[in-house]
This record gives C-alpha cells, sequence and structure tokens, in this order.
C-alpha cells in the first residue's frame, strides 16, 4: 500500500491495490476505463473491427433486434440529444459528410444501390403510404408552384421542346401510327356528333340548311 497521485484528478490515494492509478471516485474510475477503452481501441482497431463485424455478422438478428429495444427505449433522450449536438455542429457536420462522401465516392454509390436493391419492395411500399398520406399537400404545393413559376415552366418546355424537335416529331409520328385506329375511331365519333348536332338544330327549325 503506498500514496500515489490520482492519474485524472491529481488527487492523492492510498492504493489497496499495486497497478490502480486512480483514486476510488466513481468519476474518475468511470473516466479512466474511457481512456483505457479508447487507447486499447486505437491500438487495435483493426482487430476489434473485425470481431465486431464477425459478431454481427454471425448474430444478425439479435443484435437487430437489441437494437431496435434500445432505440425505442432511448429514442426521445437521444433525438433531443442529437437535435442539440448537431444544431451546435451544423458546418462541421456538413463539411465531414461532403468530405466523406468525396473519398468514398464509388463505396457509397454501390452501398446505397445494393441497399435499394435488396429493399426494394418495401421502399415501394412506403413511398406508395407517403405519396397517398400526403396527397392533398403534393397537389397544393404542386399549383403554387406552377402558378409562381408559370412562364419560366412555359419557356422551359419551349426551350425543350425547340432543341428536341426532331425527336418530337418522330415521337408524335410513331404514336400516330400506333394509336391510328383509336385516334380515327375518336375523330369519327366526333364527326357523328357533329352530325347529330347539326340534325337536331335543323329539326328544331334554328338552322336553314344541314352543314354536313
Ligand atoms: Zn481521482
Amino acid at each position: 500500500m503506498m500514496i500515489k497521485a490520482c492519474v485524472i484528478c491529481g488527487k492523492e490515494f492510498q492504493n489497496y491495490h499495486p497497478q490502480a492509478v486512480s483514486c476510488s471516485s466513481a468519476e474518475c474510475r468511470h473516466e479512466l476505463k474511457k481512456r483505457q477503452c479508447r487507447r486499447h481501441y486505437a491500438a487495435n482497431s483493426e482487430r476489434v473491427n473485425a470481431r465486431i463485424r464477425q459478431y454481427v455478422s454471425n448474430n444478425r438478428e439479435k443484435v437487430r433486434k437489441r437494437a431496435k429495444a434500445h432505440y425505442e427505449a432511448t429514442r426521445d433522450q437521444v433525438s433531443t440529444r442529437s437535435r442539440a449536438y448537431y444544431a451546435e455542429n451544423r458546418e462541421r457536420l456538413l463539411r465531414q459528410q461532403a468530405e466523406r462522401r468525396i473519398s468514398n465516392h464509388d463505396q457509397i454509390i454501390e452501398r446505397e444501390r445494393s441497399w435499394r436493391e435488396a429493399n426494394r419492395e418495401r421502399i415501394k411500399k412506403q413511398r406508395h403510404e407517403h405519396a397517398v398520406a400526403h396527397r392533398e399537400e403534393k397537389r397544393k404545393y404542386n399549383r403554387e408552384y406552377s402558378a409562381a413559376n408559370r412562364e419560366r415552366i412555359r419557356q422551359q418546355q419551349r426551350d425543350r421542346r425547340e432543341a428536341k424537335r426532331e425527336e418530337h416529331d418522330a415521337y408524335q409520328r410513331e404514336y400516330a401510327k400506333k394509336n391510328r385506329e383509336r385516334i380515327n375511331a375518336r375523330s369519327r365519333e366526333y364527326d357523328r356528333q357533329k352530325r347529330l348536332a347539326f340534325r337536331a338544330l335543323k329539326e328544331l327549325g334554328l338552322l336553314s340548311t344541314v352543314g354536313e
């Protein structure tokens, strides 16, 4: 047993264990443990990460369940804290995110692609539910947006049409060819209605000649 200075708070203490380096206060013991963990991780991060990955892939269901339970138990606390943290560090976090995206670009794109691939059905369902839930809102927004930007949108459409005129003409020719029957039927029906209307007018004596 000897007197030492605590490596955390600096106060002197009597060590009952020869290897003790911190005093016995809860704060110092906690802080010491944290520092040791950090040091250990810094020196062995590759090995530790490999072991974690291994554990997660062996216990996927268990890990997922536990993470979900933890998330649900601490949701409010965590979201308050992370909102505050985000507000305080917004600039730095955004910059970090951008840098990370740039330096891991291909990897991130690939990961997102494979995630979308794996969750295609779920994404589709969610998107549909969201669209249904926000339909009115969305319509209102669209109306307001197009009213506010009418001229710009029209100009854009004109420019686009101009740029794609050839393509557009070809598309229209193709469309007419494909839908010839339908278009012809519609125009026959239009003519028929017009004839009937003229006949009715004539029978009522409102028209002297039938303009067929
Ligand atoms: Zn201490």
